[in-house]
């Protein structure tokens, strides 16, 4: 069977064909000479490089190579003469491509070799690869950010474990402390006497050493949701504790503004106490980037029935690349962040009938706020 253009079509049959042939090939075809320069490129090329034929014509093909493929390209033409050394020929291979504007991309090469009047030709098709290139590093990022997420899958069940550890100890810290002050109870000796404080203070940070781990506990094992009436400023207050770990060797002025007035809300605790978590956490990170660093949090009753926390930094803003996109999963500015707590927070606020939002402040620095429907609403 005969095929492609030897017949049956005419002479200027097959000039047409061969026009619409490289105008509408969608990967670039480039035929060179055997010194290398460049003797047809077709309308997919100028797409791919940026140049239109006049730039490239009758010019030596490496100028669409970056380094250090342009510098070595002569060479391998040279090999190939003298050897019949195949690198590329009649075999194709992935490799980069220069844009006019100096960018790079990454395409697969194929070269066929053919003769024209007696010449030497070499003929390349160049597919784009650069979409599967990057759907391949995404891929390789995403796996990386879920191997982070089962790190700290691990690290939760380890703190966990140890919250279980420790509490025993705790138990018998306490015990024996109620023992010891039962022992001394009837003396009044003034050393006894401030022994007894002293125990009593003991019992006290005891009791507290407790309630963090308990809380630890209640944040990392998975659970099922649990609705309940709640104190927005008691459970904001629990979260602020765990949440301002080290924050006080930051120098972070932290100050709270609660209405105490404000109804019940039916809510998740847990979960309510994850966002606060996050934006207190979030808030402290971007402290570090400024001199005054200040830390509002206020919450309060709307008009509306809904019950607000407010979280107010004077840090930095945010940055321009994020604002738009806040919300998102697996955006990010930190190096080791993973982007996604922003994306949890609203989901679980808008899980309460709530809403998240990010608005800059005026004088600077960033306040999130979250709202949600008081129970007499
Ligand atoms: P991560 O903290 O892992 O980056 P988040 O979803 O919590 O993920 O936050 C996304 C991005 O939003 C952060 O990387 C940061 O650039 C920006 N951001 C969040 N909170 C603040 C804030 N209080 N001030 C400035 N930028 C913030």
């Amino acid at each position: 069977m005969k095929t492609g253009m030897d017949a049956p079509f005419k002479d200027a049959e097959n000039a047409a064909l061969f026009q619409v042939l490289i105008n509408t090939a969608v990967d670039g075809i480039i035929v060179i000479d055997a010194v290398g320069n460049v003797r047809l490129y077709n309308k997919a090329c100028e797409r791919l490089f940026g140049y239109v034929p006049e730039e490239v014509l009758g010019r030596n093909i490496k100028m669409l190579m970056p380094s250090p493929y342009r510098e070595q390209h002569d060479g391998y033409i040279d090999a190939y003469r003298t050897t019949g050394e195949r690198k590329i020929i009649g075999i194709g291979r992935e490799v980069l491509g220069q844009n006019k504007d100096g960018s790079t991309f990454p395409m697969y090469l194929s070269v066929g070799e053919g003769r024209l009047e007696n010449e030497r030709i070499f003929v390349g098709i160049i597919h784009d690869i650069t979409e599967r290139h990057n759907a391949a590093s995404r891929l390789q990022e995403v796996q990386s950010e879920l191997a982070h997420v089962s790190r700290l899958n691990e690290m939760g069940q380890m703190t966990s474990a140890l919250a279980h550890e420790l509490n025993q100890p705790l138990t018998a810290i306490m015990n024996y402390l109620r023992a010891a002050q039962r022992t001394v109870t009837a003396l009044d000796d003034p050393a006894v006497v401030r022994a007894r404080e002293m125990m009593d203070k003991a019992a006290g940070q005891t009791t507290r050493a407790g309630e963090i781990i308990r809380r630890l506990r209640d944040f990392v094992e998975k659970r099922d949701a649990r609705h309940a009436h709640e104190d927005v400023n008691k459970t904001i207050e629990e979260a602020i504790s765990l949440a301002l770990v080290g924050a006080s060797d930051a120098n972070i002025g932290v100050t709270l503004n609660f209405d105490r007035s404000i109804p019940p809300v039916l809510m998740d605790r847990i979960q309510i106490q994850q966002v606060v978590l996050n934006l207190v956490r979030n808030a402290v990170e971007a402290l570090q980037e400024v001199s005054v660093r200040e830390l509002t949090i206020k919450t309060g009753l709307e008009e509306n029935g809904y019950v607000y926390a407010s979280f107010s930094d004077t840090g930095p803003g945010l940055p321009d690349e994020v604002a738009s996109r806040l919300f998102q999963p697996f955006v990010t500015t930190k190096e080791k962040g993973m982007g996604i707590g922003l994306s949890i927070c609203q989901s679980i606020v808008n899980g309460h009938g709530g809403l998240l939002s990010a608005t800059p402040n005026e004088s600077g620095g960033t306040t999130f706020c979250f709202r949600l429907p008081a129970m007499d609403a």
